[in-house]
C-alpha cells in the first residue's frame, strides 16, 4: 500500500478514492500547481487534506466562510489530525493554542480567513511556520464577475509569490471565463495542471412536477421524508414563513430563512441546520452559501428556479455524502410569467435580457423534457450520457401526442384577439365558454370560437404551459401577461413544422415521486437507533452530527451489522481515531451488548490483515509464558512489542531482536515460534 492510500484508510476510513481524487492527490503531492474543478460533494477537501498529511511542513488553507472552516477543523481533529484555524470567530484561548502549535511545528493544516491576507504579518507567520503548500477552497471567489467575489482573494497571488510554494485551487464552478480568471490571478497566468470532473451526481434523484396544489404537494413530500434534513426553496419571503409554520404544525422540525431576517437570526438557523440531522429549512435563495452539510437528504423547489445553473447548484447541496438524496421541483405557468417579467423589468441592456430569456428557456426545456432528465441536464453542461434510471422520466416515461393542430388553433386565437389576452380567456374562446368577457368583446363570433371543444380545459392549460415553456408564446410584461406569439412559432402556424407535446402531467403530479427509503424496512429500526446514538454524542461534544459519522457510514453499519471491532473498522468513514473513540459505542448499538475490551495496541490494527497475525502471535506467546514445558519463569510479550512484530514481520532472529522490547530472554523463549508463525502468514 502506498502512503496516500494507507492514510486514506487509516485516518479517513475510506476504502478507495472517489473518481478523480487519486490523480489530484498525486499531483498535489508531487508539488505541482493544480486547479481542480469538481462538483459539490465530489470530495474536494480530501484532495488537499490528504496530501497535507503526507507532506513535510504546514499546509495553509484559505476558505471564505468562517463557520465552515471551524467545522472542517473540528472534523479533522475528530480524525486525530493536527489542524487549527485563525479566524475572527476564535476565542483568545483557541488563537493562543494555534500559535503555540505553530511555533512547535506541530500543525499539519492551518485554515485562515482571506481577510488575514491583508498586511504582511500573515505571510511572515506562514514563512516561519514552514508552510509548504497553499490550498485555496472555493477558488472562484477570486473572479470579479461571479457573485461570490471576495476582494481579499486577490491577495492570494502575492502570497504564492512570497512563499514560493505550490498552490492547489478547488472550485465547483467550471465555466471557461471563471477558469481563465482563476489562472490569471492565482497562478500569474502560468497554467496549472487542470482537473475537470464530470457534473453528474448520480446519487441525486431528479423530479419535476407541475404545480397542482403546491402547498399540499410539498407537505406530502416532506411527510414522506420525516426526520430527514431538507431544504425547500421558495421565491418569496412570505411563502417561506407560512410554509415553515405549516410544516411545524404538522410536527416537523422546520425553520424559515430569508434575507429579511436579522443577521443573528440567520446565523442561528444556519447553525441549527448544520448541527441537527432532521431540520427542514424553508428558504429564499439567500440560504446556501453558508451551508456545507454533507447529509442533506432532499431539496425541493416550491417555485421554478431562475436558470439551470441555479437549479444545479441548489439541488447539488443534497447528498454530498454520496448516500441517496431526492429532489423535487414544482413549476407552473405563473412561474414562467414571473421569471419572464423579472427579466423584462430588469434594468439590464437588451442583449443581456435576450441571453437571460434564452437561459430561462433552457431551464423550461428541462422542466418539460420528454426524455431522461439527467441527459438533458448534463447535455446543457456539454456532457453526453446514457438514460440514468434515477429520474422521474426514466421511472415513468412520458407519453407524447401530436399537438400540431391544437397549437395552431391556440396560435390563431392569440393572433385573432390582437395578442392582448392571457391563457384563461384564450381557453374560454377555444372551448366555447361564453363568459361575460367573451360576449362583451364579441369573441364568440371569431372563427376560432369553440374550435377546441375536443380537448378539456385542463388539457388546454397543459398545452399553453408547454407553449410558454417552449417559448412559442411569451407573456407581454407591458400588457399584464397577455400572450404574444414569438418567431419560433411561425413555422408551426404556417404548417411547415410539427410539434409533439407531453400528455398532461397534472393528473400524475398528485402521486408525487416515489419515496425511496435509505435502508430496507428490516434495517430501518437499527438505523434510527444508530442515529439516536449519533445525536447524543454530537450534542455532548457540541459538534454537527455528521462530524461523528455521516449518514452514509450509519447506513452501511445498519446494512452490514458489524459484530466485532474488526468488522466495524472496515466500514467506510471509520478511520483509526473514530474507531477508538466511537467504535465500541456503536458496536453496542448493533449487537445489543458491550463488546469485549480490547487492548489499544490491538485496536490500532483493527480491520487490517495484520490484526490476524497479532491475534495468532498473542495466542502462541501466551502458550509459552512459562516455557514449552510450562515450568519456566513467567515471561510475557508487551502488546506494543506484539504489534511492532506483527507490523514489521521480521524475517530473521537478528531482525526480531532489533524490535523494541525483545530482549535476549524473550528472543530465546519466543523467537523460533514467532518467526515460524510470521513466515507462515
Ligand atoms: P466538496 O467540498 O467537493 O463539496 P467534500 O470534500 O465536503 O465535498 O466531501 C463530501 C463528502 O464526501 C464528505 O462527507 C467526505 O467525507 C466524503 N468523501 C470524500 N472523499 C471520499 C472517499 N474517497 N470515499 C468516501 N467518502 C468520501
Ligand atoms: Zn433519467
Amino acid at each position: 500500500m502506498s502512503a496516500p492510500e494507507a492514510i486514506l484508510s487509516q485516518v479517513f476510513g475510506f476504502a478507495a478514492f472517489r473518481p478523480g481524487q487519486a490523480e489530484i492527490v498525486e499531483a498535489v503531492l508531487a508539488g505541482q500547481d493544480t486547479l481542480a474543478i469538481m462538483p459539490t460533494g465530489g470530495g474536494k477537501s480530501l484532495c488537499f487534506q490528504l496530501p497535507a498529511l503526507c507532506r513535510e511542513g504546514l499546509t495553509v488553507v484559505i476558505s471564505p466562510l468562517i463557520a465552515l472552516m471551524r467545522d472542517q477543523v473540528r472534523g479533522l481533529q475528530e480524525l486525530g489530525v493536527a489542524a487549527g484555524a485563525l479566524t475572527s470567530g476564535n476565542t483568545e484561548a483557541e488563537t493562543e493554542a494555534v500559535y503555540l502549535a505553530l511555533s512547535r511545528g506541530e500543525l499539519k493544516l492551518l485554515y485562515i480567513a482571506p481577510e488575514r491576507l491583508a498586511g504582511s504579518a500573515t505571510i511572515d507567520l506562514l514563512r516561519r511556520a514552514k508552510c509548504t503548500l497553499i490550498a485555496v477552497d472555493e477558488a472562484h471567489c477570486v473572479s470579479q464577475w461571479g457573485h461570490d467575489f471576495r476582494p481579499d482573494y486577490l491577495r492570494l497571488g502575492d502570497l504564492r509569490r512570497a512563499l514560493r510554494v505550490p498552490l492547489a485551487a478547488f472550485t465547483a464552478t467550471a465555466d471557461a471565463e471563471t477558469r481563465a480568471e482563476i489562472i490569471r490571478r492565482l497562478f500569474d497566468g502560468d497554467a496549472p495542471q487542470i482537473f475537470l470532473r464530470g457534473f453528474d451526481r448520480p446519487n441525486i434523484t431528479l423530479n419535476f412536477a407541475v404545480k397542482d396544489s403546491p402547498r399540499k404537494q410539498l407537505m406530502a413530500y416532506a411527510a414522506a421524508r420525516k426526520g430527514q434534513s431538507g431544504i425547500i426553496y421558495c421565491a418569496t419571503r412570505a411563502r417561506t414563513e407560512s410554509l415553515a409554520q405549516a410544516l411545524s404544525e404538522a410536527g416537523h422540525n422546520a425553520r424559515a430563512y430569508h434575507g429579511g431576517m436579522e443577521a443573528h437570526e440567520r446565523r442561528m438557523v444556519e447553525m441549527l441546520f448544520q448541527r441537527e440531522d432532521d431540520l427542514i429549512v424553508v428558504a429564499t435563495i439567500a440560504f446556501g452559501m453558508g451551508v456545507d452539510k454533507p447529509d442533506i437528504r432532499w431539496v425541493a423547489h416550491a417555485d421554478l428556479p431562475k436558470s439551470i445553473e441555479s437549479y444545479y447548484q441548489e439541488i447539488g447541496r443534497a447528498g454530498r455524502d454520496g448516500a441517496p438524496a431526492d429532489t423535487l421541483t414544482l413549476f407552473g405557468p405563473d412561474d414562467i410569467r414571473l421569471r419572464r417579467a423579472q427579466i423584462d423589468e430588469s434594468p439590464a441592456p437588451l442583449e443581456r435580457k435576450q441571453a437571460d430569456h434564452a437561459r430561462l428557456n433552457a431551464l423550461l426545456g428541462l422542466a418539460e423534457a420528454v426524455q431522461c432528465r439527467r441527459q438533458v441536464l448534463l447535455s446543457y453542461f456539454g456532457e453526453a450520457s446514457e438514460p440514468c434510471g434515477n429520474c422521474d422520466l426514466c421511472a415513468r416515461p412520458v407519453k407524447l401526442f401530436n399537438a400540431t393542430t391544437p397549437v395552431r388553433k391556440a396560435l390563431s386565437a392569440v393572433l385573432r384577439t390582437g395578442e392582448s389576452f392571457g391563457a384563461g380567456h384564450l381557453i374560454d374562446i377555444l372551448t366555447g365558454n361564453v363568459t361575460a368577457k367573451v360576449r362583451d368583446r364579441g369573441h364568440d363570433s371569431l372563427p376560432t370560437f369553440a374550435v377546441g371543444r375536443d380537448l378539456s380545459r385542463a388539457k388546454w392549460q397543459a398545452v399553453f404551459r408547454q407553449m410558454m415553456g417552449r417559448d412559442l408564446v411569451r407573456p407581454d410584461p407591458e400588457r399584464h401577461g397577455a400572450l404574444r406569439m414569438t418567431e419560433a412559432a411561425r413555422p408551426i402556424l404556417r404548417g411547415e413544422a410539427e410539434i409533439h407535446l407531453r400528455e398532461d402531467t397534472i393528473a400524475r403530479a398528485k402521486d408525487g415521486p416515489a419515496v425511496r427509503a435509505l435502508v430496507s424496512d428490516e434495517d430501518a429500526p437499527l438505523l434510527s437507533a444508530l442515529k439516536a446514538k449519533r445525536r447524543a454524542l454530537a450534542e455532548e461534544a457540541r459538534v454537527p452530527a455528521y462530524v461523528i459519522f455521516t449518514d452514509r457510514t450509519l447506513i452501511e453499519m445498519a446494512e452490514t451489522r458489524p459484530d466485532t471491532m474488526d468488522a466495524m473498522a472496515r466500514i467506510s468513514g471509520i478511520g483509526g481515531k473514530k474507531l477508538e473513540r466511537y467504535g465500541a459505542l456503536f458496536l453496542e448499538v448493533v449487537t445489543g451488548a458491550a463488546p469485549e475490551a480490547q487492548h489499544p495496541q490491538r485496536r490500532k490494527l483493527a480491520g487490517r490483515d495484520t490484526a490476524g497475525l497479532y491475534d495468532a502471535l498473542f495466542e502462541i506467546t501466551r502458550g509459552l509464558e512459562r516455557g514449552s514445558d510450562g515450568t519456566g519463569k513467567l515471561l510475557t510479550l508487551p502488546p506494543a512489542t506484539l504489534r511492532a512484530i506483527a507490523e514489521a514481520r521480521p524475517g530473521s532472529i537478528d531482525a526480531l531482536a532489533r524490535i523494541k522490547g525483545m530482549d535476549a530472554a524473550r528472543v530465546t523463549r519466543f523467537g523460533a515460534a514467532v518467526l515460524e508463525r510470521v513466515q507462515a502468514f
